[in-house]
Parts: C-alpha cells; structure tokens; sequence
C-alpha cells in the first residue's frame, strides 16, 4: 500500500481521487504523520510489532537507523532533538525493548532534550486483565512519571492527533521526552484513506516564542546595571535555542564575562576574550550578579550555594541572581532569584539587548583585569602540562591531542564521557561553535557514548570524535557496529587506563578474582571496530594518537583509536570525589 502523502499536498488536491487508494492503514498514518511534521529520521530497533513500520517508514523515505539497543536508539534520538530542535524519534518493541527505551526517555526529559519514545505494545484486553499476553506490561502507566507527557492510541482515526500532542508537548515551553504507546492492533488498523488523510494534524507553531513582560525584563536590566562584578552564565538551554547571534551581541555589548556549562561551550569561542572559564573558581565565588541563560542552580552549580558561590553562608550569599528560563517553576528552585525572566531565550536577550542603551556601562576594569589576571596564570598552568609528552600518556597528553585537531577543525562535534575523561576533556578540549559538544550532562550519565555520537553524525553529516573512558564506552560499545553499518564519520578514542577511575586496585583477599573496579588489563578495544570493517588503531604516544586522529577525521573513516592511559592516573569519581561516600576508616 502507497501512502497518501506520497505526493505534495498540491499534487495530490489535483490527482485525487484517481492517485489515492481507497484504503490506508495504521502503519502508513504513524508515517505519514511523522512525514507531514518534517520529521526525517527514526533511531530504532525492529521487532514485534514494528518490523513493518521500520521497513515501510525506510520504503517511504524516512531515514531509518537501526540500533543494536534500544538505550543508544533512545540516546540518538535525544541528541538528535537537542541539536536539531526537532523532537527525536526512537522507536522500540514492547516491554523489554520499551524498558530499554525508558532511562534515555527519563535522561533527554532530565537534560530538557525533545525527544519521543514509540514503543509498540500488547493488546489492552489482555494487559489489563493481565492474561499474560507476549511482552505483556502496562507501559502507559509505567512511562508516564519518567516523561513529560504520555499518550496511548487505540484507533487509526487518532493517530494523528496522538503524534500532534506528542510533538506539541515535547518542543513547547521547557522541552523533553514524550512516550507514545501505540498497541500492535492498531498498525493493521484499515480506514478510507481520504479520511485518514484528514485526520492528520500538521502542527503549526510547536514551540511557540515565549516573550517575557516588560517589566521583568526592566526588574532584571535594573540587577544587571547595578553590578560591580556582573558575571553571566550560559547553560544547554542556550545552546538549544538556538539564539546564537543574540547571545553573543548581548555578551559583547554588556562586557561581562561568561561562563559555559559544558554543553553551552561554543556559543561564544572558548578563547574569547570574555569567557572567564580558566578563572571558573573566582568568578563564581567573586561575582556579585549572576545571570543564568538556560542553566539551572542544580548539583553543577552547587545548587548556588556555599563555598562554590563565596560562601560560607549557604543560602545568603552575598549575590544577586538573574535568571533566563522557559519555566516560571524553576525560579527560586534553590536560592532565591532577584530577577526572573520568564520566556524563550531569543526573546528574553533580544528584549535586554534592545534594553541596554547607549548608556551602559561596560563592568569595572578591576573586575575583568582580576578575572585577566587568573585566566593568564591558570592557562601558562594548563599549557605546561599538556606540552608533558609523557609515555604511558595521561590525561592530559591525550588530551591536548585533540584540543589541537579540534581547533583545527571547529566543525568536528565532541561527544564526551568518563570520570577522569570527562572532567579533563570538558576543561580541556576548546570549542568553537554552538552545539559542537555533547555529554553525560545533567546526570553525569554513563552510556550515551555512541547513541549521541552516530545522532550527531546522522543529522550534521560533520566528524564526531567521542573522547570515551574505558568504563563508559562498555556502556554502549557494541554500535560499533552500528557505526560501520552506516559507515558513520565517527572516531572514537577510547582512554584505556585498564578500569573504573584508573586500574590500580587490588582484591584485598588475595582471591583470584580482580577488584571490581579493575578490567582486562590491555584490552584491544580497537579490535571490535575492526571486526565490523572500520579501521582500528593503537595509541601509544602523543604522536600515534594526533597521526591516528588526523586520518580518521581526513577519511571519514569509522575508526577507534585504543589511546593507552597510564593505569594510575585516574581519580576516583574524576572531580566528583565529594559526591562519593567513602568507607568508614573500621578495623584499623
Ligand atoms: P546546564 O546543565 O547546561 O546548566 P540545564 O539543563 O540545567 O543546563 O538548564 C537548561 C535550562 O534551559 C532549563 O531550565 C530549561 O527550562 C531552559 N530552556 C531550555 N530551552 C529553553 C528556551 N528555548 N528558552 C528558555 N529556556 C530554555
């Protein structure tokens, strides 16, 4: 069967009703609602009951990337939303492949990413009565409280509106994951497919611009001209909006230094002058406004409290908060906001652009020159020891490696996860543009490794270099094979220092088995992508990494470079030491 939507809307008014068949089904409608919405691409894995989907939606023109796990499927298509602002798809059988769905579902709502899990389901009958049917769960009910929003459809004449409210409510306002349960009798669902045809909704406006009130935008012009030592903070949900060429005015214009959360890096060049991240610490603890744009007071920022933010006094701190946010609920989240300004991105700096007159003051030259002064020591600091050419690498060698091909090439995206990798990387590695780097993000997950890598290489055709620990590449390293299917621009750097932190611990019994923080020692990681005909490589040195690196991002080629870490480099927890709880000092 052909789809209605075969054919632009114009051609079709004209050719009906020769052209269209007399009949559509729930397969072709999910498509061709899909379609309808501009949706191009579905990250999956086929099983009952969507094999057909997945083969119709390809046969149909969809991009159809299909996974070895459904966590990575999920993962790519959060990735996906966050860099195109278009909600991802993943698309995943039922109860177990659902499950498998569920924590990328819960972390793209977490890190505010659009995304929306389908998952196909059992038949409701038997669900709940609970007969034991195939893959039987109650995956509606099992969603809902990890996702923005949930539907179930049960009649083809509803699918549209089920993917238009799945779409509305993954884009608009703060974004996230939506899960749309779509039971296996309703693909084979028949109807007049005129009617169906009718019945499906192209959204219009998903996300519409949110324009904050006059009077906030004055209340937080008011904060901001009254600073000594204004300081402004860029966080992921500036980077999705997408405000680019407003964010960076409003930053040159008032003169104040930035800080980027780790995804935010690039909106404006690391190296900009402004930017006041190798003087991180005294900044934040120094400044006395503060204005968040799409960053939250969460555990990265030390909840905007203590010794992080000037302390010691943990809820007075002696600064004034500004804070650009889509959600009015996320104000005073922590600390108190002096001045909310609730809206979209764009509109809110534009408004504080179009504010700040030709009056404004650019922040005291005490304030930037201390923040100079810092910055310059840290760096001639930071530039010392990635010029260490130390044999095993650390961290740091390894590292610098790839700062020096990224600023090379700014359009390579960075996709970082570890401990140690990604607390060195983030500081480390420069970017250049907006949405170059993606990582573990708000929870500090593990696993997102290769999901967010083929994602960021599937909708920008640009190299992706995934800068891996050992430990979180095991996570999601079988797409490998995945990448070399699709013959993806990927390379992937695993840091092997041989475990969990570094690969130093011993089994204190004596007993054969290794320390649970321990792996293989010298484990070929570059042989897996070999076995899937990519191109493997082992790293040494400096020199062999910065070689193997150049040619893979040169050739386009899938490749993994094994990068050989020193097995005692590592902290334990990379700089979240403190999060840890640390056995009691017993039996000493
Ligand atoms: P980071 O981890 O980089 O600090 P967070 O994920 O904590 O960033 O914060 C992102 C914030 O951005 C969220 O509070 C979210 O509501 C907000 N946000 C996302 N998109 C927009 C947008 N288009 N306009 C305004 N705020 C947004």
């Amino acid at each position: 069967m052909s789809s209605v939507l075969d054919n632009p809307p114009a051609a079709r008014e004209s050719a009906a009703p020769k052209t269209v068949p007399a009949q559509t089904d729930g397969f072709h409608l999910v498509i061709d609602a899909l379609k309808l919405n501009g949706i191009d691409t579905i990250f999956g894995l086929p099983g009952i009951p969507i094999t057909d989907l997945t083969r119709l939606a390809q046969a149909e023109g969809l991009r159809v990337i299909s996974f070895r796990h459904e966590q990575h499927a999920g993962n790519a298509a959060a990735a996906a939303g966050f860099l195109t602002q278009k909600p991802g798809i993943c698309l995943t059988v039922s109860a177990p492949g659902f499950l498998n769905g569920l924590t990328a579902l819960a972390n793209a709502t977490t890190n505010c990413f659009p995304m929306i899990l389908i998952s196909g389901s059992s038949e409701r009958e038997i669900v709940d009565l609970q007969q034991g049917d195939y893959e039987e769960m109650d995956q509606l009910a099992i969603a809902k409280p990890l996702c923005k929003a949930a539907f179930r459809v049960l009649h083809a004449q509803d699918i549209g509106v089920g993917i238009a409210r799945a779409i509305r409510s993954a884009l608009s306002g703060r974004p996230g994951g939506v899960y749309l349960d779509l039971p296996a009798k309703l693909f084979s669902q028949t109807m007049d497919a005129v009617a169906g045809r009718d019945s499906l909704i192209k959204v219009i406006d998903p996300a519409p611009r949110q324009i904050p009130a006059p009077d906030t935008v004055q209340r937080a012009l008011q904060v901001l001209e009254s600073a000594r030592r204004p300081l402004i903070l860029l966080g992921k949900g500036a980077a999705y909006a997408q405000a680019d060429d407003e964010i960076r005015a409003l930053v040159e214009k008032t003169g104040i230094p930035y800080l980027p959360m780790s995804m935010a890096k690039g909106l404006l060049p690391d190296t900009h002058e402004q930017s006041a991240s190798a003087a991180r610490s005294y900044a934040l603890a120094e400044a006395d406004v503060v204005m968040l744009v799409g960053a939250r007071l969460n555990w990265l920022l030390s909840h905007g409290k203590g010794k992080t933010w000037g302390g010691p006094d943990p809820v007075k701190v002696a600064k004034k908060f500004i804070q650009i946010d889509i959600s009015p609920t996320e104000i005073d989240s922590n600390v108190p906001i002096a001045a909310p300004l609730i809206g979209d991105i764009g509109s809110c700096v534009s408004a504080l652009l179009a504010g700040i007159g030709d009056h404004w003051r650019k922040p005291p030259a005490e304030w930037t020159g201390a923040i100079a002064d810092r910055k310059d020591k840290n760096l001639s600091k930071m530039a010392a020891m990635l010029r260490q050419d130390a044999v095993p690498m650390n961290f740091h060698g390894a590292l610098g490696v790839i700062r020096d091909l990224v600023k090379e090439r700014p359009d390579a995206i960075i996709v970082n996860e570890g401990a140690n990798t990604l607390d060195f990387g983030r500081s480390i590695v420069d970017m250049y543009q907006p949405r170059k780097r993606l990582d573990c993000g708000t929870w500090g997950i593990m696993g997102i490794g290769m999901g967010f890598a083929v994602a960021a290489a599937v909708t920008t055709g640009k190299p992706v270099i995934a800068i891996e620990g050992d430990s979180a590449f095991g996570f999601s390293g079988m797409e490998v094979e995945t990448i070399c299917r699709y013959d993806l621009p990927v390379c992937v750097v695993v840091f092997n220092n041989n475990g969990v932190y570094k690969g130093t611990d011993v089994n204190p019994t004596g007993h054969a088995d290794p320390a649970p923080t321990v792996f293989v020692k010298n484990s070929r990681y570059e042989l897996l992508m070999e076995a899937f005909g990519g191109k493997g490589v082992v790293a040494r040195t400096p020199a062999e990494l910065k070689s193997a690196l150049q040619e893979a991002v040169a050739t386009g080629r899938p490749t993994l470079i094994n990068a050989v870490i020193d097995e005692t480099a590592g902290t334990e927890s990379g700089r979240i030491t403190s999060l840890n709880p640390a056995k009691a000092a017993i039996n000493k």
